[in-house]
């Protein structure tokens, strides 16, 4: 068995699905959940996620030999903290949040000893649904999750940390942190910045209600993600603030050039820009 007991810190989501893939697989004796709303940890137990649950992260993970941090970016460095001096000394820890340089210096600064054994990682699934009602055992299947260990990340735990996604059904690779946030900013960060502000701009107007009324599926398509959790994202933007901002400037430059176009009836620019947004899109959808 790869895992004897695991703790998962943040049954929601993402720790609440890889808990149930690796319990489909075989892969962990115990689960242990951890969380500060009961009625979720609760909720946990009657599905089957995890065995048993503890408020308290220290008693949490004093068993544990794998650790899988899953709560809000902004929550981290309160986490590796309080959980320092109560792990065990071989145990192994990882995380799932969406960025990756802020998470890797929370754990150096917090993780103490045991950061060598900090796995940080991001599994690219998810919906915009949150909490562990939300939670499916095939999430990750074919999905890949990017690991972005350092020069002092033990081997071992980067493998075992490995071979636990890989049993989720995910292809996991690894690159290095300033990579993974301007990657993600772009793919990932900015669509949602974009989504939300969309929604946040109509949303604004006076004739609101009509606007909504005759919002259909280019709207419903496109804003999907705005209905994701808003403390997560807040999280993410301030986490990756400095690539975000980066992808938001140069999307504002090119937003202006469109708007541009269009003013002045450019419908050869017009034209170059969709056409060539319509090729990419259709090429990397397959
Ligand atoms: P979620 O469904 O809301 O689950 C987060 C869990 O963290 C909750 O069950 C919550 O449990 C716990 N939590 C929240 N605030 C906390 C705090 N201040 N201190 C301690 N625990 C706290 O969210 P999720 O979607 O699984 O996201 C978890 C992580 O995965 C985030 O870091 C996110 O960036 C990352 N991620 C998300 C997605 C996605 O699409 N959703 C994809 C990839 C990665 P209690 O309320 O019981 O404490």
């Amino acid at each position: 068995m790869l895992i004897k007991q695991l703790a998962i810190i943040g049954v929601g989501l993402i720790g609440g699905s890889l808990a149930r893939i690796l319990r489909k697989m075989d892969a962990c004796g115990e689960i242990v959940g951890c969380g500060r709303n009961l009625d979720n940890l609760e909720k946990a137990i009657e599905l089957g996620v995890i065995d048993h649950y503890e408020t308290d992260i220290k008693k949490a993970v004093a068993q544990a030999d794998m650790v899988i941090v899953a709560v809000p970016l902004g929550a981290m460095a309160n986490v590796f903290a309080t959980m320092q001096d109560a792990l065990l000394p071989d145990a192994i820890i990882t995380d799932v949040g969406s960025a990756k340089g802020c998470v890797l210096e929370d754990a150096q600064k917090n993780l103490g000893t045991h950061y060598s054994r900090f796995v940080a990682g991001h599994p690219i699934a998810g919906t915009e649904k949150s909490g562990v009602t939300a939670s499916f055992a095939e999430l990750f299947t074919h999905r890949r999750v990017i690991l972005t260990p350092t020069a002092e990340t033990d081997k071992q735990a980067h493998e075992k940390v490995t071979q636990m996604w890989q049993l989720a059904g995910a292809e996991v690779v690894d690159m290095v942190v300033e990579h993974h946030d301007e990657v993600l900013a772009a793919t990932s960060h900015l669509p949602h910045v974009l989504a939300y502000s969309l929604v946040h701009t109509l949303a604004e107007m006076e004739d609101r209600i009509e606007i909504f009324r005759y919002a259909a599926g280019g709207f419903r398509d496109f804003t999907r993600i705005a209905s994701s959790d808003p403390k997560m994202w807040h999280d993410i933007c301030l986490a990756n603030k400095e690539a975000v901002l980066k992808i938001l400037a140069q999307f504002n430059q090119d937003l202006a050039q469109l708007g541009q176009a269009i003013e002045q009836e450019n419908s050869h620019e017009i034209m170059n820009i969709f056409n060539r947004a319509k090729t990419s899109r259709d090429e990397f959808n397959g």
